[in-house]
């Protein structure tokens, strides 16, 4: 059943996880106003599900149960569905900045599609797991951490190489009735309000790190789960006027002989399809985040214009104002258009999921992760210094200074002194404070480094399709190389059933366009 923000707070009480921040033991997690923006921010992705505005975007109907569901949990079988879901992320970073929730579809997608191929292929029961997971997900409106990132040590060593085998979670003992995990994931956001946290491998692995391919979900409070966290936002932080509310912590998750039923294992040692389940993962949450940053990027683009105003300029009438407008757009809408691209030039997966493009979730990924820097440059050229000089709101009252302040610092007589005062904190808490760096270093890091996504896009474009056309063209037979084989190393193609226009209203029809399969 669906759950409101108020009670997907309320459930949190029904946990007992063991979490510290800052160096504290927390009793109550929905209690913890170090961790309330996080649990706001989260409990938006479950209020907006019951706003009539937008709830043919944040729910949607579960193909396997018929049952409406949280967009944020539901399993993605169209283009449609990706192009929500999308809609649905930005939706709710333009409000609250991070929500976390999408990342919860994005992990289900990748092990439903991981667990269906390990099931053709090896005749296992695995995929079964994961759907009576998945429909309990579903059924009880669960919030769940994505718990990818391992410690990894020393990163020039695999993971069965590295000096302490904890450096990357792994089985410690295989039981008759389930696995026993431990070791450290070292980044999983939200880890304290998460119902539960699916633990999945960061990397491909090799028979020697078979014990390292572990995939499986934990309730936070399970035995042995100790989480780390730092506060969520900037808490109780007056001048913080976006994330004292709304925001999102990361923590350390210890694993320290956690016992795993086989009923929710759905990974352990198959290390053959360690890679398959990574890479499906980090092209669905590229995707995303490219929804979640593009939702930031609105936020910085209203801030600028209120900046400009409360400045008393209008972007219109200042080319260079106007320039730094126009190029803060194209970044996001720009990022924005490779989601859009990666959602309608995906494939469906013998699974039924709709996996999006790669080639298009990667450049918007690494777009945003490289562009974020000057998103935040253009958002500070057009407001000035007052966003990081403005004296502290306690100084708002003092009245020895206030009058002078207010009087001296006023720009047009239509925008009051407050106002600007208001906006330019607005715009300090987005792009100059530990918060702002936090944003920067989600987009650059979060779903995986820039070189990861280059790595990606080299992988999956299809370049001898390329190599064929321009040999085609040329007319003179200086490079009619028929028959001969081609030195291109490119290790594959851009997806296994090669590129495929779906069948949507606005592309298909006589005239449309098709671009050559690369499977052709
Ligand atoms: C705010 C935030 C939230 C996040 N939330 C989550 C979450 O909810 N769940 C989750 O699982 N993860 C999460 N992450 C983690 C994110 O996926 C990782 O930060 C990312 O994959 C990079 O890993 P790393 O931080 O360990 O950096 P590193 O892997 O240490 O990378 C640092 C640099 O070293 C390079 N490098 C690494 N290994 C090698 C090598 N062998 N050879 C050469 N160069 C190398 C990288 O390319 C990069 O340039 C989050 C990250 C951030 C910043």
């Amino acid at each position: 059943m669906l759950m409101t923000g108020e009670d997907y707070r309320e459930s949190l009480r029904r946990y007992s996880p063991r979490v510290f921040v800052d160096g504290d033991r927390v009793e109550s997690v929905a209690d913890e106003p170090r961790l309330a923006p996080g649990v706001a921010a989260v409990g938006l992705t479950y209020d907006l599900a019951f706003d009539e505005r937008y709830s043919h975007l944040m729910t949607a109907r579960e193909t396997t149960t018929g049952e409406t569901v949280n967009r944020m949990v539901h399993i993605d079988r169209t283009p449609q569905d990706l192009i929500e879901k999308l809609e649905a992320s930005r939706l709710v970073c333009r409000e609250v900045g991070c929500a976390q929730r999408y990342l919860v579809g994005d992990g289900l997608c990748a092990i439903y599609q991981c667990t269906h191929r390990m099931d053709t292929e090896t005749g296992t029961d695995t995929h079964q797991r994961l759907l009576a997971y998945l429909h309990r997900v579903q059924g009880e409106d669960l919030t769940i951490g994505i718990a990818m990132t391992d410690g990894k040590g020393d990163r020039s060593l695999r993971p069965h190489q590295q000096a302490n085998a904890d450096a990357y979670v792994h089985i410690a003992e295989r039981r008759k009735d389930g696995i026993v995990i431990r070791g450290a994931k070292a980044i999983v956001t939200g880890a304290p309000y998460m119902h539960e946290l699916l633990v999945m491998p960061c990397r491909n692995m090799t028979e020697a790190d078979a014990d390292f391919a572990v995939c499986c979900a934990v309730p936070v409070d399970a035995e042995g789960v100790t989480i780390v966290s730092r506060p969520a936002g900037r808490p109780g932080e007056n001048a913080a006027k976006f994330s004292a509310r709304y925001g999102q912590c990361t923590a350390v998750v210890i694993f320290d002989d956690v016992f795993v039923p086989w009923e929710t294992v759905f990974l352990a040692g198959e290390w053959q399809y360690s890679q398959f389940l990574t890479s499906t993962y980090a092209t669905h949450h590229r995707r995303t985040c490219i929804g979640a940053r593009a939702g930031f990027g609105d936020l910085l683009i209203g801030a600028g214009v209120l900046m400009m105003e409360a400045n008393g300029l209008d972007a219109g009438e200042s080319p260079h104002l106007r320039n730094d407008m126009v190029e803060l757009i194209k970044i996001v809408e720009g990022f924005y258009a490779c989601g859009v691209a990666s959602s309608v030039y995906g494939f469906q997966d013998p699974s039924g999921v709709f996996q999006p493009d790669g080639v298009f979730a990667n450049i918007g990924k690494l777009l945003m992760a490289t562009q974020i820097y000057d998103m935040h440059r253009l958002a500070h050229d057009v407001s000035g210094g007052l966003v990081v000089a403005l004296p502290g709101p306690d100084e708002d009252h003092n009245p020895e200074t206030r009058g002078d302040m207010t009087a001296m610092l006023a720009t047009r007589p239509d925008v009051p002194h407050e106002h600007r005062m208001e906006v330019s904190r607005l715009m300090h808490d987005l792009t100059a404070s530990d918060t702002a760096g936090w944003y920067s270093m989600i987009s650059l890091h979060g779903g995986g480094s820039p070189e990861a996504m280059r790595r990606e896009i080299y992988r999956y474009y299809p370049l001898e399709e390329r190599r064929r056309l321009v040999e085609r063209l040329l007319d003179r037979g200086v490079l009619d190389v028929d028959g001969e084989a081609s030195r291109n190393r490119q290790p594959g193609r851009c997806c296994p059933v090669g590129c495929q226009v779906p069948e949507t209203p606005q592309l298909s029809g006589p005239g449309a366009p098709r671009l050559p399969n690369a499977a052709e």
